[in-house]
């Protein structure tokens, strides 16, 4: 028997470091994505992975554990192993991947591959739901690959839809489809090709000072803070850490209803509002960042932000389809004559959540 599945990268329109504080974020899945296609063998012990991404096939036993697979193939072993304990027969077979969402870029291809292979492999089962799977592939990199990750980026890609944003609430895992229709807009994923160096020890420094601040202000978690507590605090760098999540769970709010009356000029200053907080607060951009996602914005787009963990990546930009040519023709070549990478600019458009093609 062969299945195939399809699951999606993402871009988080707003919502950055709000999942791991039990709070809102509004990503969207793309119309790029992974297929991880499965053929049980029924005999055996072990699933052979290989990704044409990748040189070589490489074997992960059913019983595997965190350790005993190292490398990109951890993600799938991961899945493996995060798998256990569900109800779910897991046969040995052959597993053949194919992507084309591009990778360390903050579009999520950890989450796609993971997804897809969750899919590929419980198709037959058939007894877990989306939110259910989305939690297994973060276990899957959590505690096997050993990212520190929230869910955000598998809820993205489980349950996204065309034209649809996703405003997800992580305390109760409900999630909250929205209107995103583009008209003559348009969305811009612009690939710094700074890569986030330092990222997997920044991001656990940053889920440490969230903490902290949630215990000195005796809340279980930011979700729980009042919109102001972060003046309660006592050092000044908890104080910033604080202010960007507690202000950015409001713009996510603010955001979702923006799209909802199609008001892109106010979801705009929304997006460079998160972005400033960002920089300037959470302290999680980088220059190369900063300067595409000012160009941006001097190029006419209602706004721009870096999207995804920090410390590199992409910046999602939204434009008015004039300003948007404007941004293709002049802005990477303005970014590079800083001195930086020359960026790529790409449209995109919120695309179909994860599934499976053809069962046979
Ligand atoms: P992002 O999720 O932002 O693209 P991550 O660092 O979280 O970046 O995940 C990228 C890693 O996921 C890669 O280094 C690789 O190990 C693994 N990966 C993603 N897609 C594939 C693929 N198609 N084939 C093999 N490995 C992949
Ligand atoms: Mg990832």
């Amino acid at each position: 028997m062969t299945v195939r599945a399809y699951a999606p990268g993402r871009v988080n329109l707003i919502g950055e470091h709000t999942d791991y504080n039990d709070g809102f974020a509004l990503p969207m899945a793309l119309q790029v994505g992974t297929d991880a296609e499965f053929d049980a063998t029924g005999a055996g012990s072990a699933i052979i992975v290989s990704s044409a991404q990748e040189e070589g096939a490489v074997t992960v036993p059913l019983d595997t554990m965190p350790g005993d697979v190292t490398g990109w193939a951890s993600y799938v072993a991961g899945c493996v192993w995060a798998l256990r304990g569900h109800d779910v027969d897991l046969p040995a077979g052959t597993l053949r991947l194919r992507s084309d969402v591009p990778v360390g870029a903050g579009l999520s291809s950890s989450a796609a591959l993971e997804c897809a292979v969750l899919l590929a492999l419980t198709a037959s089962s058939g007894a877990l739901d989306r939110t259910e799977l989305a939690r297994i592939a973060q276990r899957a990199e959590n505690d096997y690959v050993g990212a520190p990750t929230g869910l955000l980026d598998q809820m993205s890609s489980l349950h996204g839809a065309e034209d649809t944003a996703l405003l997800l609430d992580f305390r109760t895992l409900a999630v909250d489809p929205v209107p995103l229709r583009l008209g003559d807009d348009v969305l811009l994923a612009i690939d710094s090709y700074t890569p986030h160096q330092h990222a997997a020890g920044e991001y656990r420094r940053r889920r440490e000072a969230c903490e902290r601040a949630a215990a000195e202000l005796g809340v279980d978690s930011l979700r729980d803070a009042a919109d102001d507590d972060w003046k309660r605090l006592a050092d000044a760098e908890t104080r910033r850490r604080a202010r960007h999540v507690l202000t950015e769970n409001r713009r996510v709010l603010d955001a979702a209803d923006a799209l909802r009356s199609a008001d892109h000029a106010a979801f705009g200053a929304l997006m460079n509002d998160s972005q400033a907080s960002m920089r300037d607060d959470f302290a999680i951009t980088v220059p190369a960042i900063d300067l595409i996602a000012e160009t941006a914005v001097a190029l006419g787009a209602y706004g721009a932000r870096m999207t995804g963990g920090g410390f590199g990546g992409t910046v999602i930009a939204l434009a008015p389809a004039d300003a948007a040519r404007s941004i293709v023709e002049e802005l990477p070549a303005r970014v590079a004559g800083a001195g930086h990478p020359t960026p790529t600019v790409t449209s995109v458009r919120p695309g179909r959540g994860a599934h499976v093609i053809v069962d046979v």
